[in-house]
């Protein structure tokens, strides 16, 4: 349903979001899809808080079971298919390869969790675990000699950035209104509904939004939102966990991801990234200051070079690192002694004084769990939207955009791009394929040449995908498409980047 607005003009939603990760878009899109009317506000980009920085993972999160969080490990695990259903696209399986290290966790053990994490969550099209050795297994090859027994098992990688927009995207479709760059700057109950004053951030416009129950869903930021811009009495503690990635020049060639067990109990992380890069993470550690000012730092980077080059032969050298990253987990406190052991499951805190104007405060989660978050949010919300119990969530069912083709019919859909499109360059198609699946076909349109797309701007990236961006995903700087919308800022030399944002904001003016 689409947004109504009030004599005074203002708009008039059932629910507001605040927030433009992963949690408030997917919840958005639950939203939408059941029938309500929703409002949605961005203080910045889409996904430009914690849901881009992530290791990119759909998994069950093997090292949870260690925690015994029994049921975030099968929801989880249950997710990966679902999600990959719905986003072939950009969602897909990933082996990953542990090596048993004598003096750490035990082959029998590690054998014994991978048996659960086979057989907890509804694993039909994934494969199963297998046992390697190492010694003559391809995957050994890249590796120190000093672990002849490994497991290999399935997990999903995910674009989370694209996740966030793809779900955005379908809101929209189904009557949400998704406003970027507009910030919630003071937030009032009133006469049974929520008034929000709303900022844009490029002009400093301000607006009300009424909403008839309201989400806070500002991950990193969710704290300052409850105690400063709402002011509820709401009782829950946030801590802020750093998490860094390096990325480094490709350091093997299969396409498998590593998984390694360090001596101080954390986990690392190598996995192939953008075809000629290997990401390496993470780093966890207690956060303290403002999440949008975090940093990958020297120490950081250094530990994570020395902890996979504690496993492959080939030492990490510090040239080989050509970017780096660190977001902000917004977890719920448990607390656990240990950034790592602080649970990864969401909480979701409800506040509605006189049973009206509900406020829910979504705490922690993970990419993975997104969906199902989105479902026990709206389920929160049955009491006040009498017309909701009638409605079952479709985001199981119902694919993203571009997202419609068969789950393991990528390679088909390059196949059929190619033929449309015979005399385009084939990494090209893929690319596109990759990012925007069947709607790739809405950048190329009638183009028969290369030549037919504008003006080219480096690695491949045309006038045409960046027109495609401003008008269908709220992108609207450069960075917003190196960076979010694509990973192109890995390829594009600087002085590519910054013709780039000349360009955009001239089309911008
Ligand atoms: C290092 C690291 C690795 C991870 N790896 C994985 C993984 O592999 N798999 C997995 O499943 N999960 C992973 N996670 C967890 C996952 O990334 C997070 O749980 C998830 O992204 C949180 O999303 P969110 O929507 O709650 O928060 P965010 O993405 O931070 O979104 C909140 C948004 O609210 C906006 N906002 C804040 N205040 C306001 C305001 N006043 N007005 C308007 N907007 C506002 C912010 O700008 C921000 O964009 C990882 C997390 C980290 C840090």
């Amino acid at each position: 349903m689409t947004a109504e607005k009030s004599k005074a003009g203002a708009m008039q939603v059932d629910i507001a979001i605040i927030g433009g990760g992963i949690n408030g878009c997917g919840i958005a899109r639950d939203a939408a899809l059941r029938g309500l009317s929703v409002y949605l506000c961005e203080q910045n980009d889409l996904a430009s808080g914690t849901s881009s920085w992530s290791t990119k993972l759909i998994h069950g999160g093997l090292r949870y079971l260690e925690h015994y969080e029994f049921r975030l490990v099968r929801e989880a695990l249950m997710e990966r298919e679902r999600l990959w259903r719905i986003a072939p696209h950009i969602i897909w399986p990933l082996r990953f390869v542990l090596p048993a290290h004598r003096g750490l966790r035990p082959a029998w053990l590690l054998r014994l969790g991978l048996f659960l994490y086979d057989h907890l969550g509804g694993r039909k099209l994934l494969p199963a675990t297998r046992t390697l050795d190492l010694f003559t297994d391809e995957t050994g090859q890249p590796l120190k000699r000093d672990a002849r027994i490994g497991f290999e098992y399935s997990d999903c990688w995910v674009d989370d950035a694209r996740l966030v927009v793809l779900n955005a995207m379908d809101a929209r479709n189904h009557g949400a209104t998704i406003e970027t760059r507009n910030k919630l700057i003071g937030a009032e109950r009133s006469n049974g509904v929520w008034r929000l004053t709303i900022e844009d951030q490029l002009t400093q416009a301000k607006k009300i939004v009424e909403a008839k129950a309201l989400v806070n869903a500002a991950g990193p930021w969710v704290a300052d939102i409850l105690h400063g811009k709402v002011q509820s009495n709401t009782q829950a503690r946030i801590r802020l966990v750093q998490g860094s990635h390096i990325v480094v020049r490709r350091l093997y060639n299969h396409d498998r991801a590593y998984i390694f067990q360090n001596a101080d109990g954390r986990i690392i992380f190598a996995i192939p990234y953008q075809k000629n890069f290997t990401l390496i993470g993470t780093m966890d550690r207690d956060y303290q200051g403002n999440p949008a000012e975090v940093r990958a730092t020297e120490e950081e980077i250094s530990y994570l070079i020395a902890a996979a080059s504690e496993y492959f032969q080939k030492p990490i050298q510090r040239d080989d690192v050509v970017w780096s990253y660190s977001g902000v987990r917004p977890l719920y406190d448990d607390g656990a002694s240990k950034a790592q052991e602080a649970t990864r499951d969401y909480v979701l805190k409800l506040d509605a004084p006189d049973h009206n104007a509900p406020l829910l405060s979504v705490f922690g989660g993970k990419i993975t769990t997104y969906r199902r978050l989105a479902e026990a949010v709206l389920d929160r919300f049955k009491p006040y939207f009498p017309n909701l119990s009638a409605q079952q969530t479709v985001t199981a069912d119902h694919t993203l955009p571009g997202g419609d083709f068969p789950v393991t019919g990528f390679a088909a859909l390059v196949d059929d791009m190619a033929r449309h499109y015979p005399a385009m360059n084939h990494d090209f198609l893929e690319r596109l394929c990759r990012l925007y699946g069947t709607r790739a076909r809405m950048i190329l349109g009638d183009a028969t040449s290369m030549a037919d797309l504008g003006e080219h701007f480096g690695g491949t990236l045309t006038s045409r995908e960046i027109d495609y961006l401003m008008q269908e995903e709220w992108a609207e700087t450069a960075e917003d498409i190196l960076w979010r919308r694509t990973k192109l800022g890995l390829v594009l030399t600087k002085e590519e980047q910054a013709h780039l944002a000349a360009v955009i904001a001239k089309k911008k003016q």
